[in-house]
């Protein structure tokens, strides 16, 4: 296991094809015929390396880990400890104490909404979020700010599907408490500002958390440069395992949080009854009960691998793939897509059809061997204010190239044909 990996080869582009092989769900023993799948926005298949890497853990260097003294449980030990190094150098953080291993994005959010936002918020306070959260990134924040008697408030869009920060001049005011923001839209695609946000409101002295559940698979995080307080995002998004998520936060800011869960592993000293316990160190803090050693190590060989990629390259590649797909899908009749300044700038492209629901879309899709999401997509303050209750949504990767498109289009106008005709 490396902490720095260099590009496969110094090549500006991807070969998709070479990329795919890779991954095992698409060979052809687990697939009778090309699987195009474009659901990347809710989950990622594995490469053999991740799945490698979480197998040999159970095969060669299984114990607990932070108790044992036998040398494997110390193996395990530094194996998770190294996973988490990784991710500090994945992400650019200044120590590995500022990284806590978590179940996922969503875990992460909720343990700084309750350990951190809810023990300053007062009455009358202001929380902000942007009108394209993801639930994860605006229920833990209705639910603090219900219970604190503090207002939640929207920054809105502009028509373009851009956060319409011109028209948010209240956002730094004196009663903001926190910011949480989305670096890129589930729906929408859209990349926000994160880093103009986070200077500013660091000069006002608000907190922000930046969620990169949809940003971490191909654009590089550097967490100094985003000048973000917290961050959250999860392994299974970018190549790694369910079940495992982080939490950045800078070391002040965990310093000041109440961890969410109590129990073995996060404590130094236990009192008797209602005598007070003394909390262990950062980050075993915030990481009660037994730690999913071999997640960690398969999300640290998620990062690896992304990097050998270079996120660069992943980025353009999956920038133009989707830009292709959204000309290709206007062009259908009845097609309309979602709001976006220009074209797409992420993965994602969203659309709906003025004849056909998108569950529709999806199931016919589905049945030709492309899978795309249809739904609310975990966003319905969006979608309410979108006039819709459900879009179709294409996510693309690493390794799609434009036959994964045109077998999107020839769904499409299957579905067509079936729901117009
Ligand atoms: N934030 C965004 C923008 C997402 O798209 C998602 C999942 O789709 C999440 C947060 C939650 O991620 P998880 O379910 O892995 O906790």
């Amino acid at each position: 296991m490396s902490l720095a990996v260099q590009p496969i080869d110094d090549s500006e582009t991807i070969n998709p094809e070479a990329v795919r092989r890779d991954f095992p769900i698409f060979s052809g023993s687990t697939q009778p015929r090309r699987f195009h799948y474009l659901d990347h926005a809710a989950t990622t298949p594995k490469p053999s390396a991740v799945i490698n890497s979480i197998s040999d853990c159970y095969a060669q260097c299984y114990a607990p880990i932070h108790r044992g003294l036998y040398p494997m449980a110390e193996q395990a030990t530094s194996n998770y400890e190294h996973a988490r190094r990784t991710l500090q150098h994945f992400i650019g953080a200044a120590s590995p104490d500022e990284l806590v291993f978590t179940r996922s994005a969503t875990e992460a959010i909720n343990m700084v909404a309750s350990g951190w936002l809810k023990p300053r918020l007062e009455r009358g306070d202001v929380v902000w979020v942007s009108r394209m959260e993801h639930h994860s990134n605006y229920l833990p924040w209705q639910l603090v700010c219900q219970e604190q008697q503090a207002q939640l408030r929207f920054i809105e869009l502009t028509e373009d599907g851009q956060l319409d920060l011109d028209g948010t001049p209240e956002l730094f005011a004196e009663r903001t408490k926190f910011i949480a923001i989305t670096h890129v839209s589930n729906v929408l695609g859209t990349e926000n500002p994160v880093a103009t946000l986070c200077t500013t409101a660091r000069e006002y002295g608000i907190p922000v958390l930046v969620d990169a559940a949809q940003s971490v698979s191909h654009i590089e995080l550097d967490v100094a440069e985003m000048c973000c307080d917290f961050l959250a995002f999860s392994a299974h998004k970018m190549f790694g395992p369910t079940g495992i998520g982080l939490l950045y936060g800078r070391q002040e800011r965990l310093a000041e949080m109440a961890p969410l869960q109590v129990g073995g592993g996060m404590v130094d000293s236990v009192g008797d009854g209602m005598e007070e316990s003394r909390w262990a160190a950062i980050p075993a803090r915030f990481e009660a009960g037994s730690p999913d050693m071999p997640g960690a190590v398969g999300f640290a060989a998620a990062a690896d691998y992304l990097s050998s990629l270079g996120h660069e390259r992943v980025h353009r590649h999956i920038v133009s793939l989707t830009r292709l797909a959204a000309q290709r899908l206007m062009r259908i009749d009845g097609i309309r897509l979602l709001p976006h300044a220009g074209l797409p700038a992420s993965g994602i492209v969203s659309f709906t059809h003025h004849n056909m629901h998108p569950h529709d879309m999806a199931q016919i899709a589905g049945e030709a061997g492309v899978a795309i999401r249809a739904g609310h997509h975990c966003a319905q303050p969006l979608l309410r204010r979108l006039g819709l209750t459900a879009t179709a949504r294409a996510s693309f990767s690493v390794y799609n190239d434009e036959s994964d498109i045109d077998a999107l289009i020839d769904a499409i106008i299957s579905a067509q044909r079936v729901f117009c005709e």
